[in-house]
């Protein structure tokens, strides 16, 4: 106990020492956000100072094997480090798909040269990947997935098309689900892993509401896959899927929690004043923010308690499909309440006032939460079937 207070106040102070002040202050745009790869682009020399530091320290993946490239921290420490780090304002370093979905499934799953040659590129932020599941005919039902591969030998072919991969276009790498056994739907998925830059792989963009193209189709074409590249066992890639969206809808559902974004309350106040006393001056909206906050607060007190338990390996399987449903409703509903609280320049959609469209391009995109990462449909039935236990689920 007394090392873990030494811990925090160390770790306050190291923060403080370290942490450039513009790294302290909240995100302003898609542009703050640091994704790291080969084709990184930095907002700020701050920005990229921030990852190096703090990829050097292993404190981009604090809780993993300092041999991959982590910091070796405890559970506890690792709360410990986030929790100052929320205190301090400061910006997550390092946002990568590799972190949060493909690291921890080459953890359980991958073999030591996979771990060593991918999960230590992962933490310094080298290599940016992509997520290749969805097909135009397999989304829900992803297990109907049909982008084959076939057995060259030394290595697999692969041709397909993928779909709604969350920037392909912007990625080095692809952790991939591919048909290896046509003749069984689930134990003939195999999991594996290619650069972006092989012969044969293309992207197109696709145009969102929002202006903003974040996804794409995907093209394989005689795509040549070492076999070295398959992770775990051949035709047994299903389960590493499963495993990987289980951390996929955790990570979604911290979406709910948006640590760092400007309070409901003063973007309210800004737009509506206050009233004698200090309140907002607009009962309405006033009860619709306090019920927000409350949820939200919830929402934080169950994540909390659940990520307790996964440490612990003490979570319900179908616990991810628990968070994944309420943390995007409440960023629907957060974002809802933005506009409603905003005044009328948050509708403009190029202007200076609205920072051309900022919060509504944002709203219009978290429409797409309750659908990325498994449909709130579908969670709903998995939460029915395994953990009301209902009938027909
Ligand atoms: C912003 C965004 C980013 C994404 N990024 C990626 C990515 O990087 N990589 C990737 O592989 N995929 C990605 N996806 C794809 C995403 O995983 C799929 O869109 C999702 O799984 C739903 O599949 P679908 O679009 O084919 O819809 P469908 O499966 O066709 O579903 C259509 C509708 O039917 C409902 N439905 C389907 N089956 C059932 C059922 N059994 N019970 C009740 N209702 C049902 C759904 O809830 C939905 O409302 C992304 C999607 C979005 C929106």
């Amino acid at each position: 106990m007394d090392d873990l207070v030494t811990f925090r106040r160390e770790t306050r102070d190291w923060l403080v020492a370290h942490c450039p002040p513009e790294m302290r202050q909240p995100s302003r745009s898609e542009d703050d956000i640091c994704w790291g790869g080969r084709k990184a682009v930095f907002s700020s020399p701050a920005q990229k100072a921030w990852l190096n530091i703090m990829a050097e320290r292993g404190w981009t993946v604090p809780d993993w094997p300092k041999a991959y490239g982590g910091g070796g921290l405890s559970p506890a420490e690792t709360k410990a480090l986030r929790e100052e780090m929320a205190v301090l304002g400061c910006r997550n370093p390092l946002m990568s798909f590799g972190i949060s979905m493909l690291g921890p499934a080459l953890l359980k799953y991958g073999n030591e040269e996979q771990k060593l040659e991918h999960l230590t590129k992962i933490a310094r932020g080298d290599i940016r990947w992509c997520q290749g599941y969805s097909e135009p005919n397999a989304g829900s039902d992803l297990a109907s997935l049909a982008t084959k591969a076939e057995d060259k030998g030394d290595h697999f072919l692969v041709n397909g098309q993928k779909v709604w991969t969350s920037y392909a276009d912007k990625a080095d790498w692809i952790f991939c689900l591919v048909r290896t056994n046509p003749a069984d739907k689930h134990n003939g998925i195999s999991f594996v892993l290619f650069d972006m830059a092989s012969a044969g792989v293309s992207t197109r963009p696709i145009l969102l509401i929002s202006g903003n193209s974040p996804f794409c189709e995907t093209f394989f074409e005689d795509v040549k896959v070492p076999k070295a590249n398959l992770v775990g066992v051949l035709n047994k890639g299903w389960d590493v899927a499963k495993y990987l969206l289980g951390h996929e809808r955790e990570m979604i559902s911290g979406m709910g929690l948006r640590s760092g974004a400007r309070a409901l309350a003063d973007i309210a106040l800004a737009t509506r004043g206050a009233e004698p006393d200090g309140r907002l001056d607009d009962p309405i909206l006033r009860s619709r923010i306090a019920l927000f906050e409350v949820r939200a607060e919830a929402f934080r007190a169950m994540s909390e308690r659940f990520i307790d338990e996964l440490k612990a390996k003490r979570a319900h399987p179908a616990q991810p499909s628990m968070m994944k449903y309420y943390g995007t409703e409440l960023n629907k509903q957060r974002n809802e309440l933005i506009m409603a609280a905003g005044g009328s320049a948050v509708l403009e959609w190029e202007s200076a006032a609205s920072n051309s469209g900022a919060a509504a391009r944002n709203w219009l995109r978290t429409k797409a939460n309750s659908i990325e990462g498994g449909t709130s449909e579908v969670q709903l039935n998995i939460i029915a079937k395994n953990i009301l236990s209902l009938p027909g689920a």
